[in-house]
């Protein structure tokens, strides 16, 4: 995007357009449910600059994102500055103080100032303006030296600009209500502001079933179908689009008669729900009496009346750092204190466990530029986010950042019951520091006389194979374990959870993955430690029967899938889900494994017709040919 391009607004829908012929196009289910509506594509690469007038209250919180997007620009050139200098390009180094100072410069930050505070431009648009004019000037006087000097002007303005649009999450589509969005690829953040927009779904050419956009679509209730490969190339702006986010299909240009068929479906899936939350207060009780706690996976405090009402029994797992991925200035302590003690009054009178900051990868906020190495893209870019600084040991590297969060939630506990997880724990002695500086958060609030609860359990997050194979230590320093098989099965298979391409290796019915789930089971009970789930696993029906046989005495997932576990919960038998465990962990395959439990579900279930999908997925369950 360049600051001299009048990019305008995406085209409105148009009337819909059909292709000459109907198609279906087969992805990943990422996100369950129906939808019809007509596409709204972005394209990231004809982004354009938002423009706004401001209300006289945003004008002060506008002057800080241009100050805040400056320092960062210059942050950026010094680094590179640096690098250049470290690879004996100092010649070159030359160009970026030209820079720095061009950026420092009252021509460029007065006027961009003044149209903020007298026009009431919102930055981008104001420091487009700016730009412009100077570089209009720099046009007048016919001498190379100008006109070098104007694409120096352009190159600084562009930086800021950019900085503006990642801490803005560059979110500034604005879709019509209903719209299906196809896209490349989403970000969370991206995800986040969709919601707000109301849209019908969500479709991309990449992403996993277990990346934190398709988690955050199952949490909206949005259906989404990713790893379409090429959708972006085959869907104009105002097609007309059939989403099956239960099957992972997508027609394009469907008959009148298979849209009839498809809104028959919705219809009649919204009623079967409506009968399974008629159920949500019953506990989640085996036929021989064992008793297994169901709780919701939230992203956003908002999600907790929705998992509440879905029946869960606590939250399991608060992905804490959802909140603050459009930030570019570190979230305050304050802040924790406030989200959370908002969280535990809401989840009251069950118990909310909060996750500590788990970001990097996908889950990227404009405020990780400031720490060395942590922000997976940029002029730091880290080839191997996955392995990279990310989750608790960027915090760990990082204290003070950590901190902030460790004291805010310890504040908060007093309001309701807390339990703090550590996610991404290689070892002990990743997780004993993290103990200690919690143990230094509790002295330090201590010494200043703030209360705090004395008793909140402490848990570690079971997600990479070390972990697995070390739990019985583990199992001594914690008071619970929670398995996140979202990154079990990604670190144990080498399975990159973003890569649509390496999609069809995932197999949470591997071997392997059981075998582990069984390891760390047995060493939390052998510790007399409580063990949990709240990967995606835990919500899978099909894997229900294996989880109960395994022995987890919590499943946490996202909150529409809970009447279903529940229900199903209540019609097995836990003596004979453990001979099936039993049976099952002897296999070697995947296939295999997927084979029996089926035909061992269907003796246990006894055919039942709410179970058809479950027990025969290859049959369609309404009557319906594709387009
Ligand atoms: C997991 O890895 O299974 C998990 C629950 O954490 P996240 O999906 O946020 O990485
Ligand atoms: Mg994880």
């Amino acid at each position: 995007m360049g600051l001299g391009d009048e990019s305008g607004p995406y085209p409105a829908l148009r009337e819909p357009v059909r292709p000459l012929s109907p198609e279906v196009r087969t992805g990943i289910a990422a996100s369950a449910g129906i939808a019809v509506g007509q596409a709204f594509v972005i394209d990231r690469r004809r982004q354009p600059t938002p423009r706004r007038h401001l209300l006289p209250e945003e004008i002060t919180a506008e002057l800080v994102r241009l100050d805040e997007a400056v320092a960062l620009a210059d942050m950026q050139l010094e680094r590179l500055k640096r690098k250049l200098k470290e690879s004996d390009e100092s010649d070159s180094s030359v160009i970026l103080e030209a820079h720095q100072l061009i950026l420092r410069d009252e021509h460029l930050l007065g006027p961009t100032r003044r149209r903020i505070r007298d026009e009431k431009l919102n930055v981008e648009w104001a420091l487009r303006k700016t730009v412009a004019e100077i570089q209009q000037r720099f046009d007048a006087i016919d001498l190379p030296y100008f006109r070098e000097r104007k694409s120096d002007v352009a190159f600084v303005g562009e930086q800021v600009l950019r900085n503006l649009l990642d801490a803005s999450g560059g979110n500034v589509w604005q879709p019509p209500l209903g719209a299906v969005v196809v896209a490349h690829d989403l970000s969370p953040a991206d995800t986040v502001h969709l919601h707000r927009h109301q849209i019908a779904a969500i479709i991309t050419d990449a992403g996993g079933r277990t990346s934190h956009t398709s988690i955050l679509a199952q949490a909206f209730g949005i259906p989404a179908v990713v790893g379409l490969e090429d959708i972006t190339e085959a869907v104009g702006a105002g097609d007309l689009l059939i989403v099956d986010g239960n099957r992972g299909e997508v027609m394009l240009c469907p008959s009148q008669s298979t849209i009839d068929d498809y809104k028959q479906q919705a219809r009649t899936e919204h009623a079967d729900i409506a009968k399974l939350l008629a159920e949500r207060d019953v506990p989640a009780e085996t036929t021989d009496g064992v008793r297994i706690r169901l709780l919701a996976n939230i992203e956003l405090p908002d999600e907790v009346p929705l998992a509440l009402e879905y029946g869960a029994e606590g939250i399991g797992l608060y992905r804490t750092e959802f909140l603050f991925l459009d930030r570019d200035d570190f979230p305050k302590e304050e802040e924790h204190f406030m989200h959370a003690r908002g969280v535990l009054r809401r989840v009251a009178p069950y118990e909310a466990t909060f996750r500590t900051f788990d970001l990097g990868v996908d889950k990227v906020a404009p405020f990780l530029h400031r720490i060395a190495g942590a922000h997976p893209q940029g002029s730091e870019a880290e080839p191997n986010p996955a392995l990279g600084l990310r989750s608790l040991r960027l915090c760990l590297k990082e204290p003070s950042f950590f901190k902030a969060q460790l004291r805010g939630l310890l504040r908060a506990s007093v309001a309701g019951t807390m339990r703090i997880m550590f996610p991404m724990v290689s070892g002990v002695e990743e997780l004993s520091e993290a103990i200690a500086i919690l143990d230094q958060c509790r002295r330090e609030l201590q010494k200043e006389g703030i209360a705090f609860a004395d008793n909140i359990p402490i848990g570690v997050m079971i997600e990479m194979p070390s972990a697995v194979m070390v739990a019985d230590h583990l199992a001594q320093l914690v008071d619970f374990f929670s398995i996140g098989t979202n990154d079990l099965i990604q670190y144990s298979l080498a399975l990159d959870r973003l890569n649509e391409h390496v999609g069809y290796l995932y197999q949470p019915l591997h071997p392997a993955v059981l075998r582990m789930v069984k390891h760390t089971v047995d060493a939390a009970h052998a510790a007399g430690r409580r063990v949990g789930m709240c990967g995606e696993l835990a919500g899978e029906p099909l894997l229900t029967v294996v989880l109960l046989g395994l022995g987890l005495d919590d499943l946490s997932m996202n909150a529409a899938s809970l009447p279903r576990v529940r229900r199903l919960l209540r019609q097995l038998s836990a003596s004979q889900a453990r001979t099936l465990a039993e049976e099952v962990l002897k296999l070697p395959s995947a296939v295999q494994i997927e084979s029996v439990v089926r035909q061992r579900l269907a003796g246990m279930l006894g055919e039942d017709p709410a179970w058809a999908g479950l027990l025969h997925p290859g049959r369609r369950t309404a009557k319906s040919s594709p387009a």
